[in-house]
């Protein structure tokens, strides 16, 4: 008997909901698996998504409700965290920039569902269900997944997309990832209701030619390695009268500190922009998720077996330095849904059919973007060195002149420091041997410079 369904896909976030939409649309029966009742709502992540690809998976995403009176950054302020927080350093990226026209911000509970009900809308069937397990056929002689066991019943097809998320069951136990606390950096959300007008006048948004809202930037973003590694942001909806405040530090930096996460998480809502701007609001919602921002580890080393394809944070893909993860995943997506429509054209459900996915993203901007090295110097105290010693230096070059010193003593005095801070160079250029290696693949010669310059760096 032929199975039912030609796909099952697990999870219904940006990778799942794009799959199902993709391989619905060349008639395949689709089966979209969501723990949560409403998809979205066990969701937790960022508040940005990117228009391009949205609109590329989801014509009409610009229109849809769950768009419209949603802001986007004009400016960003984004500081560094030294000295226990008691000093940042930053750059603001001004309002006006264009930019900022490819970001919208969103709030995943309804864009998930947004993205859902498109899926359904092409023809897949959508079911509340948490998969636990993958199924094996025992009967071939090859390792192969035919399906997923879930707490309402088993499912079988032949191919399962696998798109639950960094916290994957499903990619655990066929196997193919197996994250530790490197991998991972622990996110906190504060959800805070505030009167929609009065978050407007706090925001002082603006519209654009387009007619969007656009944020000035009013809540800083705060990163910083001390005491451990940290980032934090607010965005404010003003005609969903919601502030969202996401918090997150690295889990193994957290554990060797034993950070608390929610002292941390009430720091940064006292910092005067952000405690503004939830003054007098009602604080009504707290989850905890995982992202692979800082990541030091890296991808999935492989990416599919027969019958399973790994899509989005279930196999840990993102950009490593900021897990911009959305957008890697609905472009992963839309990939494994029309290659399922392409093995059952062909009724080809090889290994090698499979494995044209993960030929295709490794050779794509999404391989090329798995450079982990560029997150070692946010992590390992090398790029809070360097902001140490450009103090220094801004300090006593200022202390300089005030003393009649002429400038090339001043240059001199600094040599020292400089050198002091070599150690931390030395990690800049591991990070950047990582994005030449990507950059000039062919370039070998430039490579071997660098290692020349970086010696011993292939152990870290
Ligand atoms: C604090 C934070 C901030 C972030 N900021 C941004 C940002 O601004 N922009 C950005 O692009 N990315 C951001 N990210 C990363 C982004 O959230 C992810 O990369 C993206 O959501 C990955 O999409 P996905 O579809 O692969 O997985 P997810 O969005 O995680 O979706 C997985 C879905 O599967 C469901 N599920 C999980 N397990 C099961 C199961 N066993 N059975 C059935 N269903 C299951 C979940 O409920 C969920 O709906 C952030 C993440 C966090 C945590």
């Amino acid at each position: 008997m032929a199975p039912k369904w030609d796909v099952i896909i697990v999870g219904a976030g940006p990778g799942g909901c794009t799959a199902a939409k993709f391989a619905a649309q060349k008639k395949l029966k689709v089966l979209l698996l969501e723990r949560a009742k409403n998809p979205g709502e066990k969701n937790m992540s960022g508040s940005y998504l990117f228009r391009p690809i949205c609109e590329e998976c989801f014509p009409g995403f610009k229109d849809a409700e769950c768009h419209k009176g949603m802001p986007r950054w004009g400016g960003i302020d984004f500081r560094w965290a030294l000295d226990n927080d008691e000093k940042v350093y930053g750059f603001y990226m001004g309002p006006g920039s264009d930019a900022m026209r490819d970001q919208y911000s969103v709030f995943r509970d309804e864009t998930d569902d947004w993205f859902t009900k498109q899926a359904v809308k092409a023809g897949a069937e959508l079911k509340t269900a948490l998969a636990t397990d993958v199924i094996w056929d025992t009967k071939g002689t090859e390792k192969r997944v035919i399906g997923v066991v879930t707490d309402k019943g088993n499912f079988e097809a032949p191919i399962t997309i696998d798109a639950s998320g960094l916290h994957s069951l499903i990619a655990n136990r066929a196997g193919l990832a197996n994250w530790t606390k490197d991998k991972i950096m622990l996110g906190l959300k504060y959800i805070y209701k505030v009167d929609p007008k009065v978050l407007r006048e706090r925001m002082q948004t603006y519209k654009d030619t387009d007619g969007v809202d656009v944020d000035w930037g009013v809540a800083p973003m705060l990163c910083g390695s001390n005491p451990n590694q940290f980032g934090a942001h607010a965005t404010g909806m003003p005609d969903r009268g919601i502030v969202s405040i996401a918090y997150y530090w690295s889990l193994a930096d957290g554990i060797e500190h034993r950070v608390n996460v929610h002292q941390r998480g009430q720091w940064y809502l006292k910092q005067p922009e952000v405690a503004r701007l939830i003054e007098g609001g009602e604080f009504v919602q707290c989850n905890f998720h995982g992202l692979a921002a800082g990541d030091i580890v890296g991808y999935v080393k492989k990416s599919y077996l027969p019958g399973l394809l790994l899509v989005g944070d279930a196999g840990g893909f993102g950009q490593p330095v900021d897990n911009y993860g959305a957008n890697v995943a609905m472009w992963q997506g839309k990939l494994a849904g029309n290659l399922a429509a392409e093995m059952k054209e062909q009724k080809d459900y090889s290994e090698a059919m499979f494995a044209k996915y993960e030929e295709t993203w490794r050779d794509s901007w999404v391989g090329d973007d798995d450079v982990h090295e560029i997150s070692v110097w946010t992590s390992d105290g090398s790029m809070n060195e360097l902001f140490w010693t450009v103090d220094d230096i801004v300090d006593s070059t200022f202390r300089g002149k005030w003393n009649n010193k002429t400038y090339p003593d001043i240059v001199m005095s600094a040599m020292p420091k400089l050198l002091k801070a070599m150690p931390s160079v030395q990690t800049i250029l591991y990070a950047l041997r990582g994005v030449t290696k990507v950059g000039l693949k062919k370039a070998e010669p430039y490579l071997g410079m660098l290692k020349m310059l970086n010696p011993g760096s292939d152990q870290k």
